[in-house]
């Protein structure tokens, strides 16, 4: 299954977990299965860090922007989105989760994001069961 998000910036990370857990439960009953979320894009990622302190996020998307700055990419003669690039390849495009009772096993402080460096953009985030 899969669902798509608008995001409204050109880095952000957007909480997915709702969705994601909404999907778990409808499609598995089972103990023992893995949950995995994909996203078929090469300028974004997904990333399973703290949730709860908005703090978090912000730090990562300035560690980042630090450590990757605009502009200085050879392909940024393409689309000038280099460093986005970059920082998708670094995060991944998928994350896997545990299920046990239909619920994903993550931990208190962990939400699934998606983690958007080149936005706004739509956003397609597949979900598989296995
Ligand atoms: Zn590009």
């Amino acid at each position: 299954m899969e669902f798509t998000i608008q995001t409204n910036q050109r880095e952000e990370i957007v909480d997915i977990t709702n969705e994601v857990e909404e999907i778990v439960s409808k499609i598995s009953n089972e103990n023992n299965k893995i949950c995995i979320v994909f996203v078929p894009h090469a300028t974004c990622g997904v990333i399973i860090n703290e949730n709860y302190d908005k703090a978090v996020c912000d730090d990562i998307l300035d560690f980042l922007r630090t450590s990757i700055p605009q502009g200085k990419w050879k392909h940024d003669r393409i689309d000038g989105n280099g460093d986005a690039h970059i920082k998708a390849s670094i995060i991944g495009p998928s994350e896997i989760i545990p299920i046990k009772n239909s619920k994903l096993q993550l931990g208190r402080w962990q939400g699934i994001g998606l983690a958007e460096f080149d936005g706004p953009r739509e956003r397609r985030i597949i979900v598989e069961v296995i």
